[in-house]
């Protein structure tokens, strides 16, 4: 194992107020980083640095912790150009939505769906992303699901069983015979690959009380609750993931004051937005800003998927929830990183503190508000996953 010690980072975001200037990013100015083998030795200023193995010269540029992405849909086949198109250009389109994604993952190969979702989780490393969430949902029986999260459980650690993404075509006339599928056999076959369940709770797709059922048949089985809420209208899912006490009620657009208050309220269940999929789908942002005045933990993830939010750009998010969500871009570069982890209940990413993994992100700037500031400029100048460094 050998160590380096990256130095001269103008500008550091470490996530650790003691470690920094008190603020919640914790910012270093003038700063070094020692990794050892996978994880972080030493942070503080440069000129205190302990020597190592090698030494990288950041060259006066910005440092932050590798983004966490909590919240993708990469286990899919085929694409929905057409579709996105159309929406685009104003023309209806009729072909399917997820029933179009559906279709085409099932024609997949196992090697088919490993090599496309390692496409896109290389993809977001070489911009910055080193942990990043996926569900399955695109398969929608036993034996597609679990084939699904298989190949995803060799690819990240954060794999999410969501058999209630849509009611499956075979059981369009009988949907709570499939939330007993999703609930029983279909639970039973992906359990043991996952680490969270999630359901689509909304109007067209499942209920309160489906939704309720199938995150607590997950919880016994050891799973824990994920829930796309109150997305596309008003409805139960907030409540029913912060009375279920799952990690994170995601999306958050369309929210009463009540739910704000129980999101606040809330010890372990973060809001996480995804300004992908409002980009995507020209639809009305979430108020970050008045889910962080009252008090909520908020996440900012890509949604990456092939209908709504086909970016894995985290640095667009930032920047979309800067200029249109309210948060400052100190918050929005925190949701990112913490916000994300804390939505993944890690305490080893999202921050650069002794004993978390080694992974980095040096900007090409001086400072992370570049990241707002330069939107769609490729800022990332290189990566450290798990201490390793990678050419971007
Ligand atoms: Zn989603």
């Amino acid at each position: 194992m050998t160590s380096t010690v990256v130095t001269d980072i103008r500008t550091l975001v470490t996530n650790d107020p003691a470690l920094g200037d008190g603020s919640p990013l914790g910012l270093v100015e003038n700063a070094a980083v020692v990794l050892d083998g996978e994880h972080i030795a030493w942070v503080g200023p440069a000129a205190d640095a302990p020597a190592a193995d090698a030494r990288y010269d950041a060259g006066g540029r910005a440092a932050l912790p590798g983004y966490v992405d909590s919240h993708s849909h990469l286990l899919f086949g085929g694409d929905r150009t057409a579709e996105f198109n159309a929406r685009m250009s104003g023309r209806p389109y009729t072909a399917g939505g997820i029933r179009t994604t559906v279709a085409a993952t099932r024609e997949s190969t196992d090697d088919e769906l490993a090599r496309n979702l390692r496409h896109f989780l290389d993809e977001a490393c070489r911009q910055g992303t080193t942990t990043m969430e996926t569900k399955s949902g695109y398969g929608l029986s036993p034996e597609q699901e679990s084939r699904a999260l298989r190949v995803a459980a060799e690819h990240t650690d954060e794999v999410t069983y969501m058999g209630a993404h849509v009611v499956a075509p075979e059981y369009a006339d009988d949907p709570d015979g499939y939330v007993a599928l999703v609930t029983g056999p279909m639970l039973d076959a992906c359990a043991p690959y996952a680490r969270w369940i999630d359901v689509f709770c909304e109007k067209g797709a499942f209920d309160g009380d489906q939704a309720r059922a199938v995150l607590t048949a997950g919880k016994a089985k050891g799973l824990t609750p994920r829930i796309h809420a109150n997305q596309l209208s008003h409805g139960p899912g907030v409540q029913l993931a912060v009375e279920l006490g799952a990690a994170s009620a995601d999306h958050c657009t369309h929210l009463s004051d009540a739910d704000v208050d129980a999101l606040a309220a809330a010890d372990d269940t973060v809001a996480t937005l995804l300004p992908g999929c409002e980009f995507s789908t020209r639809a009305v942002y979430p108020d970050a800003r008045r889910l962080l005045d009252a008090g909520a933990t908020v996440a900012l993830s890509t949604d990456c998927n092939p209908g709504s939010s086909f970016t894995s750009s985290m640095a667009f998010c930032v920047a979309v929830a800067v200029r249109e969500m309210g948060m400052t871009p100190d918050e929005a570069v925190w949701s990112a990183t913490a916000g994300g982890a804390r939505a993944l209940r890690r305490t080893d990413v999202g921050r650069l503190t002794p004993g978390a993994l080694a992974d980095l992100t040096l900007l090409d700037a001086p400072s992370h508000v570049h990241l707002a500031y330069r939107p769609g400029v490729p800022l990332t100048a290189r990566v450290w996953h798990r201490g390793t460094p990678l050419a971007v």
